[in-house]
């Protein structure tokens, strides 16, 4: 990759220059006090941006995956009953570590590019004794948005707590944990919270939390458990220093930055950010003629595309935008990964990296033999982003 490589895969993704500064600063402490400032204000700002100022917040060193096993570590007992609402890779990775924390796993499944109806995973969940429901946010492997909100409205109705993998959503979709009752979002630092790998977030509720402290067996991971960590979130955050395990300063650091400039930019405007940009990818998606695996739009992510590849177009259109100076991510899930390719657009995304992304990909498809009126594809994205302004 050379450094002008546009990076427009679903994460990592393109991060600021000054969040980028931030991992060269000189590393603290991690129990001086300027360090302590820094984490605790990272952890009041993690609140604000996942919209639960009722919220306990964690941030540990790890990726999403670590995120998702502290939410199940923490809340799953052996033999419990987790319904997995299953919408591709990511919530098979959830089933798994559900599995592995001694959880009996019911899943509502469904054909790629779909999500499970609201009310069939409702009638599931009532009377069925399940301790929580998990669902994916944002699936990456399909482009899949669920509707999270009325799946965590139900799961609150029927007395199962929600889990909410937010990996490829939180900062870029629109999610109000408290507003809704999510009782865990979780997520990871390198897509639209904006800055590199090696962040594990969560926001938990104060009902999660409880059902944390009724357990009656202990927490079966060391490195996961919330007796653990939660000593040391609330010491950072009243401005103690504390140890358990060494925390990733720089990138705590890094953390801070980025969140208060998501904050700067505010919530909604944010949202809405996403959704523009999300729109002029498809008008230039629809303009090629490309279909996009989401079955609706109304299930499409709005932090990435998963695009089919047209008729006599392969795999290999990945590397032919590669030479155009942008990165896309081939396919991911397991029954169609050779047949789309997906396009990630989180955090800094704007205007121009849209129009450099379509134009490559317009490159890339003619390159590879498919017929297209050129530039169609980039007109119709601009229009889209100036119908948008
Ligand atoms: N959940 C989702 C929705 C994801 O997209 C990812 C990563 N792509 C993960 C979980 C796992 O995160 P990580 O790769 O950081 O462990």
């Amino acid at each position: 990759m050379s450094e002008r490589d546009l990076l427009m895969i679903p994460g990592p993704v393109e991060f600021d220059p000054e969040v980028l500064r931030a991992l060269s600063m000189k590393t603290a402490s991690h129990v001086a006090p300027e360090f302590i400032t820094v984490f605790g204000r990272a952890l009041k700002r993690l609140r604000e941006v996942c919209l639960a100022p009722s919220a306990q917040p964690f941030v540990v060193a790890g990726s999403g995956t670590l995120a998702m096993e502290l939410a199940v570590a923490n809340l799953v007992e052996q033999g419990e009953r987790a319904l997995v609402v299953n919408t591709g890779y990511f919530s098979d990775r959830m089933a798994t570590i559900l599995e592995r924390h001694g959880a009996e796993v019911v899943q509502a499944k469904c054909a790629p590019g779909e999500a499970p109806d609201v009310a069939e995973v409702e009638r599931l969940l009532a009377g069925s004794r399940f301790k929580l429901m998990t669902v994916t946010h944002v699936d990456t492997s399909t482009g899949v948005l669920a509707p999270v909100e009325a799946l965590v409205r139900a799961a609150g109705r029927q007395g199962v707590l929600s889990v909410v993998d937010g990996v490829c959503a939180t900062a870029g979709e629109a999610f109000h944990q408290d507003a809704w009752g999510a009782d865990v979002y979780l997520t990871a630092s390198q897509k639209a919270i904006g800055v590199p790998p090696g962040l594990a977030l969560l926001t938990v509720s104060p009902r999660a939390m409880a059902a944390w402290r009724a357990r009656k067996t202990p927490v079966r991971s060391f490195y996961a458990d919330f007796a653990e960590w939660l000593p040391i979130m609330e010491a950072y955050e009243g401005g103690k220093p504390a140890y358990f395990a060494t925390p990733p300063v720089n990138l705590v650091y890094a953390l801070d930055v980025s969140l208060g400039q998501i904050l700067r930019e505010g919530m909604e405007a944010r949202f809405v950010r996403h959704r523009r940009m999300a729109h002029a990818f498809r008008a230039a998606w629809r303009a090629m003629g490309l279909k996009m695996l989401p079955v609706s739009e109304s299930l499409a992510a709005h932090t990435l595309s998963a695009v089919y590849y047209p008729e006599g177009v392969d795999a290999g259109m990945v590397g032919r935008a590669r030479e155009q100076g942008v990165v896309l991510a081939g396919g991911l899930h397991p029954q169609l990964k050779t047949r789309y390719f997906r396009v990630g657009h989180m955090n800094v995304v704007g205007p121009s990296d849209v129009l450099a992304t379509v134009g490559a990909v317009e490159r890339a498809l003619a390159a590879a033999g498919h017929r297209a009126e050129p530039g169609s594809a980039v007109a119709a994205a601009q229009v889209e982003l100036l119908a948008a302004r």
